[in-house]
């Protein structure tokens, strides 16, 4: 449900119909845009009565929303969410890149890809310190060491971090040492793991299952924002369909639909979304004409000997193509690079 105030109405008027939605028990997110306040209600309203709401002193309509997205839709927030993450923007007209290797495989090689990554022009480094993956037999990362390098590799170079939890009993590590927790496509519906991210003041950027349909995606949003941690971007990284070429179809139509029905950052992560590296130049151009505000992109100085994921890591050199063609295409869709 939705209260939407009279252009006219005073603070005490909103103030009055935010406690008699308290009494009633409800969270109400209230945004205030140029001209009106809009509340809007979470919780169940099926048996509100809406002229209880309508007859009260400032309000000018009441308004059910069938939609359940009430906190990632853009009924209640029209204006697009523009994440600040220690002065790196997400969401507004800055195109932003985040690359690094798959998993972080040593210090060494961590501090090194931290180097390529920040001459290509990348603000954010990705590495996985903790591992899913698709044997559980193969390279399971580091760990909590994991974190620890990537901190420092990022910190020697001005960048920020992004990388993984699996588990609930990560998070205390990951709000010490990353600026970006990524949840991965096999934890999308993880809802216990869901439930803490909702608790805590850090980022997160939430990956679409590989069978998720972009309704889900949202849904799963939506459950983290409930928890009161409302700084989530949505990421599409290819789904499983009937073809074997890739290893999974990018659906570069998400990034418009997320992008039409969500006011939250929407990013693409065209590495596992193509699985082949010859695909994630293309896909990556493809998916920042479609409006991805910013990239998630596999790179590493040796994919051919990586640990995990070489097959679908850039090579240095074309991370650097990579960002002098988007140089190109960002002007042409209104992006600042
Ligand atoms: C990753 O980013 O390395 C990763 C494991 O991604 P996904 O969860 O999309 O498979
Ligand atoms: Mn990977």
């Amino acid at each position: 449900m939705m209260i939407v105030m009279e252009q006219t109405a005073t603070e005490e008027q909103t103030q009055a119909v935010l406690k008699k939605l308290t009494e009633h028990g409800f969270d109400i997110h209230k945004s205030t845009g140029a001209t009106k306040t809009v509340l809007g209600v979470v919780g169940d309203t099926a048996a509100v009565d809406v002229r209880d709401y309508e007859m009260l002193p400032g309000v000018s309509e009441v308004i059910r929303v069938s939609d359940p997205f009430k906190l990632v839709g853009r009924v209640f927030k029209s204006d697009d969410t523009i994440l600040n993450i220690k002065g790196v923007k997400i969401g507004g007209k800055e195109l932003v890149m985040m690359s690094g290797p798959c998993s972080v495989e040593s210090e060494e090689l961590i501090r090194e890809a931290a180097r390529f990554v920040k001459k290509s022009g990348a603000k954010i480094l990705r590495g996985g310190a903790y591992k899913p993956r698709s044997s559980p037999y193969t390279f399971q990362g580091l760990g909590l060491d994991g974190y620890k390098f990537l901190r420092r590799a990022a910190d020697e170079n001005d960048l920020l971090v992004i990388s993984e939890v699996m588990d609930r009993e990560q998070i205390p590590e990951a709000v010490k040492y990353v600026d970006i927790i990524q949840v991965g496509a096999r934890n999308m519906q993880n809802y216990t793991l869901l439930r803490e991210l909702g608790n805590i003041p850090k980022p997160i950027l939430l990956k679409r299952g590989m069978s998720a349909t972009i309704k889900e995606l949202l849904m799963s949003a939506e459950y983290i924002m409930a928890g009161g941690n409302h700084d989530v971007m949505l990421c599409e990284r290819g789904i499983r369909t009937f073809e074997t070429y890739t290893r999974n179809t990018m659906d570069i139509s998400a990034i418009p639909i997320l992008k039409k029905l969500s006011h939250l950052p929407v990013v693409a992560d065209p590495s596992h979304g193509a699985g082949l590296r010859d695909l994630v130049i293309p896909m990556a151009r493809a998916a920042v004409a479609a409006g991805a505000d910013a990239l998630l992109v596999e790179a590493h100085q040796d994919p051919d000997n990586a640990l995990s994921d070489g097959a679908q890591s850039l090579y240095p050199e074309q991370l650097d193509e990579l960002m002098s063609q988007l140089k190109i295409i960002a002007p042409a869709v209104g992006r600042a690079l």
